[in-house]
């Protein structure tokens, strides 16, 4: 709305010539064309009606309605267990708790008046440590090869005995890591949940 065309003053005639190049108004930013210059400063909005923030292309809201429909899509597609079906280690907004009971303390014992709606988690597995051998490998391939004023010349030697020897590093691990298994969706419904809580209390 604020685009302004630039002039050029000619010294000798004193006259002014338009020249194509349009600047906003309101924060002086140049467009190269009119119509970029009429948008610097113009709000851009949502498919909803509202203003989006800058560099966006979606408002807050809609956005957030958008990735929780993907989310609640994505928990569908793997949904496994429900209620007492599964009562073990799970993952909730990618936190991780022992069981759902774990989880209800940690909720109300700040918040005893918290309201409970359905719950999706996933369920956890423990993966033992380990390193990635083949990535190991070609980090190591390339910093080598980086440092190597011809690196096509040269064959390096010991990769194989590398492997052998991470693999081996990695047998020897006994920690593991704990994951989320995004395959298995466990769903909790409010009334379970109420009754949960009921026996917690
Ligand atoms: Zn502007
Ligand atoms: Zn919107």
């Amino acid at each position: 709305m604020n685009a302004k065309e630039l002039y050029n003053l000619n010294n000798e005639t004193g006259e002014y010539k338009p020249t194509g190049v349009y600047y906003c108004t309101n924060c002086n930013h140049v467009g190269y064309t009119k119509e970029i210059a009429e948008q610097c400063c113009t709000p851009t909005l949502c498919k909803c009606g509202k203003e989006v923030k800058k560099y966006w292309t979606v408002c807050e809201e809609c956005s957030s309605r958008i990735t929780k429909q993907r989310e609640l899509k994505k928990f569908n597609d793997n949904h496994k267990y429900t209620n007492e079906e599964y009562d073990d280690e799970i993952f909730i907004d990618d936190d991780f708790y022992e069981n759902i009971e774990y989880y209800l303390e940690y909720i109300y014992e700040d918040n005893p008046e918290n309201t409970i709606e359905d719950i999706y988690a996933y369920t956890a597995i423990h993966e033992k440590y380990s390193v990635n051998v083949d990535n190991v490998l070609e980090i190591i391939n390339e910093w080598v090869t980086d440092d190597m004023e011809d690196p096509e010349l040269v064959e390096l030697n010991g990769f194989d005995e590398l492997r052998e020897a991470l693999e081996k590093f990695n047998n020897a691990q006994t920690g593991y890591v704990i994951r989320v298994n995004e395959k298995e969706g466990v769903l909790y419904t409010k009334e379970f949940l109420e009754k949960l809580i009921k026996e917690i209390k």
